[in-house]
């Protein structure tokens, strides 16, 4: 399922890497001054396909294309997440470099957060906060909201890429840019799967072989969901879905045939609605999210 866009001859085999805000922001003037514009992929590092297709996105719209790696304590609500969440940096900058990223911003925490993680805004995500990932994460995208805001008024960039895996994400990111009124571009890039239709993910490094063969359920739930949504009740759907991952042994947290525009769960389809599936679901201790547009 790879797409070979990453595999492009890169424009400069050079990365700029800056660890301190300051440096990359007095950087970025001198880009900007000269008429340059600016794209921006952030993400939280052990980079994969995905991300590099993110780059390609970048490359073929912006000038510059800026990368971040940055895993953002504020965003885990389950500290031994965090403390397991991969780490590949070596890899990283390989990959990014031979993709054509101009610049890589690498910052430690106290550089995001010099005040420290406490006392920090609150934004306003209406429901979008506690539905779905919201539900199963508290907090989780307040602690988006904060690096995301942070990250923005920093790189101003005139282009951002994030990918559709974290629709939900997309949503709140969308919200936060109408809220703080960034004039930002904001590009939604499809999901990179492998082979087996498994989503790329940073996480997925961490399934054993056994569960990485039942990890591929997920996808084939949410196909089956595609194939058999007609419009009425979506109960029958969403149940052969969770046989599906049952079957898979996945400790499903949600499956949920929702709204495109606002996630709202759908419990009668009038067949015309734009609408989604979701699922997160936990494989051993690894927790996957997915999902895929219906119509
Ligand atoms: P992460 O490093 O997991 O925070 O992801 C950084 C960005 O990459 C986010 O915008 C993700 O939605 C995106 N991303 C993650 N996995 C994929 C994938 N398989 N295909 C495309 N984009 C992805």
């Amino acid at each position: 399922m790879g797409w070979p866009g990453w595999f492009l001859p890169a424009k400069t085999l050079k990365m700029i890497l800056f660890k301190k805000s300051s440096d990359l922001r007095h950087w970025l003037k001198s880009q900007k001054e000269g008429g340059r514009k600016t794209g921006f992929v952030p993400t939280m590092g052990a980079l994969h396909e995905g991300h590099m297709h993110l780059v390609a996105s970048c490359r073929s719209l912006a000038d510059l294309c800026i990368c971040s790696i940055f895993v953002n304590p504020a965003q885990f609500n389950d500290p031994k997440d965090f403390e397991k969440y991969p780490v590949s940096l070596e890899k990283d900058i390989e990959m990014l470099t031979k993709a054509g990223t101009d610049v890589l911003f690498l910052p430690a925490v106290p550089e995001i957060y010099p005040q420290g993680e406490t006392g920090l805004e609150k934004y306003d995500l209406g429901e979008l906060e506690f539905i779905l990932e919201g539900r199963y994460r508290p907090g989780h995208f307040q602690g988006v909201c904060q690096v995301m805001s942070r990250l923005l008024k920093l790189v101003e960039p005139d282009h951002l890429f994030m990918g559709q895996k974290d629709f939900q994400q997309n949503l709140v990111v969308n919200r936060l840019i109408r809220l703080l009124q960034l004039p930002v571009q904001f590009h939604i890039v499809p999901t990179i799967r492998e082979a087996d239709g498994l989503a790329q993910s940073s996480r997925n490094r961490r399934l054993t072989p056994e569960q990485r063969k039942n990890a591929a359920a997920i996808s084939q739930a949410l196909n089956d969901i595609r194939q058999k949504m007609v419009a009425g009740d979506t109960g029958p759907v969403l149940e052969a879905a969770r046989e599906i991952l049952d079957a898979a042994h996945f400790k499903t947290d949600y499956i949920s045939i929702s709204r495109s525009a606002d996630l709202k769960p759908i419990v009668n389809w009038n067949g015309k609605e734009q609408v989604l599936a979701l699922i997160a679901a936990f494989q051993g201790d690894v927790r996957l999210i997915d999902n895929m547009l219906l119509n």
